[in-house]
């Protein structure tokens, strides 16, 4: 424990995360009444913050007169949906004028779409909690050892590059294998470090850990680890992903909802009777008229960045709330039933090797110009990627996105790079940022 607090940034910041994640625990059990005031409150700071300090909200609070707890709830309800897009042509409106800290952060998009926000050290504190609280659903405590099956490259790097990061992983019991490469004999060398790690909890992209599952299965190897769980994140776990990860490991799986602007939002618990809510860092809003039975399209307000407010964001997933009780677990917050949301093909290139669609999302962390994307396998070793956006800022970041794609699919793969008006959606209405038409 010493050990680990010694590694602690600045400010006590673990320390202060350990705090939150307490905190979580506590309000998952209080009253609806209880946690109803309590979100009130957070959220009629949160309102005042933007309606005094950011542009966009100036405009739309301004005349809303005064906001309190009491009336938080029906000046939300007034103000519209915002959505990335709605970020893209106004970034600058989005982001407080208040003279605090602000840290850069960007996302590939869920649906394809990036986008670059900024986040305060509330945020990143709360963003730590939230795993830990997540985490916690899934049997987790702390000092835990985790092995994380995970692509997020910038990351990834992180860990293995500075010798900070390695000391911090090597502290925190995480193992990283990267999603990203997951040819037959880096699976094998996976599974060997892992039987000598015996991480008790395994976090990975839903489609990785399926992909993981079959290729143990395919060799006959029965896994005895992780000894708590598996966590899958990221993307739309199918029924038939769970049963058949379920059938190759010995543990359940505990599926999550989560992005990057939030972290996770929703966590499945020991009961495995939907996904429940993090309310204490979002108010949620599914905008359907039988949002029981109805997916309807999944609005959050997070109430822990105000360096840059989320309010009434459109995540571009959709969502059914799980029916109105108590889980048997005990816990009192409002559940998902599921999440319609991302979906990605993983990509099987001509060398055999399994490339995770997230991979293509990490292309675009971070560019301007570019407002939506779909990457598409057209043949074994011929791809297009299909961009929607202004040509004269993104056409800059060509060579390297060439280069990225080439790393992951093959130098030698035919590769265009193509500008349209539009990205036509799949018949189910969804999007897939990353598609192969090749059969199986
Ligand atoms: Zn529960």
């Amino acid at each position: 424990m010493l050990s680990r607090l010694l590694l602690d940034r600045s400010g006590g910041h673990r320390l202060q995360v350990l705090r939150d994640a307490e905190m979580h625990r506590r309000s998952d059990v209080v009253s609806e009444a209880q946690r109803r005031h309590d979100q009130q409150v957070d959220l009629a700071r949160l309102l005042c913050h933007a309606r005094d300090h950011v542009p966009v909200f100036s405009r739309l609070l301004g005349a809303d007169g005064s906001i309190t707890p009491e009336n938080a709830y029906e000046v939300l309800a007034r103000l519209p949906v915002m959505d990335k897009k709605s970020i893209q042509k106004d970034p600058a409106g989005f982001v407080a004028t208040y003279p605090m800290e602000k840290f850069s952060n960007s996302t590939g998009g869920s649906s394809g779409i990036p986008l670059n926000f900024k986040v305060d050290r509330e945020r990143r504190i709360a963003g730590d909690a939230s795993h830990y609280w997540a985490n916690g659903l899934a049997g987790w405590t702390y000092g835990d050892r985790v092995a994380m099956l995970w692509g997020a490259d910038r990351d990834v790097k992180d860990v293995s590059q500075t010798v900070r990061s390695k000391l911090r992983a090597w502290v925190d019991n995480v193992r990283w294998c990267n999603a990203f490469d997951m040819g037959p004999e880096r699976m094998d060398g996976f599974h060997r470090q892992m039987k000598s790690f015996r991480p008790h909890i395994m976090i990975a992209y839903a489609g990785s850990a399926f992909t993981f599952a079959r290729h143990l299965e395919s060799r006959g190897i029965i896994p005895d680890y992780p000894l708590k769980g598996i966590i899958t994140s990221a993307e739309v776990l199918t029924a038939e992903m769970r049963t058949c990860i379920e059938r190759v490991f010995p543990v359940r799986v505990f599926d999550r909802y989560g992005s990057r602007e939030f972290g996770p939002l929703a966590a499945e618990c020991e009961a495995h009777e939907g996904l429940h809510l993090n309310e204490g860092d979002a108010v949620v809003e599914i905008e359907s008229a039988d949002p029981l039975n109805v997916p309807g399209r999944l609005i959050v307000t997070y109430l822990r960045n105000f360096a840059m407010p989320f309010i009434r964001y459109d995540t571009g997933d959709m969502a059914c709330f799980l029916r109105d009780d108590v889980c048997s677990c005990g816990r009192t917050t409002r559940r998902f039933q599921r999440v319609v949301g991302r979906m990605s093909d993983t990509i099987r290139t001509a060398s055999g090797s399994l490339v995770h669609g997230e991979y293509f999302t990490h292309i675009f962390y971070g560019v301007s110009g570019v407002e939506e994307f779909q990457f598409v396998q057209e043949e074994i070793n011929r791809y297009r990627l299909l961009l929607v956006g202004d040509r004269g800022r993104a056409g800059q970041y060509e060579a390297e996105w060439r280069e990225a794609i080439a790393h992951a699919v093959g130098q030698d793969a035919e590769v265009t790079i193509e500008y349209v008006d539009r990205i036509p959606a799949l018949s189910s209405g969804k999007r897939r940022f990353t598609l192969s038409l090749l059969e199986g």
